[in-house]
């Protein structure tokens, strides 16, 4: 492998889940710096963005049975 090879600039963060109803799941980033928080629909793959936070980084994050992955498109 070439030895200047440097990977792609991507920070992972993980989301925590906050709040929780019947339908949806209030996700927020745990990078304190970042402050992303989303809304994930159970029955339904749906995300809603409500806090943008850092756009650059990837989030991923998991609770009972939900759980979703984004991937940063630059
Ligand atoms: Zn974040």
């Amino acid at each position: 492998m070439a030895a200047d090879w440097t990977p792609p600039p991507i920070v992972s963060h993980e989301m925590a889940c906050e709040a929780e109803t019947p339908s949806e799941v209030l996700f927020v980033c745990m990078d304190e710096a970042c402050g992303r928080r989303v809304v994930v629909g159970k029955s339904r793959p749906r995300l809603t963005v409500i806090d943008r936070g850092d756009f650059s980084a990837r989030h991923a994050g998991s609770v009972g049975g939900v759980a979703f992955d984004e991937v940063a498109v630059a």
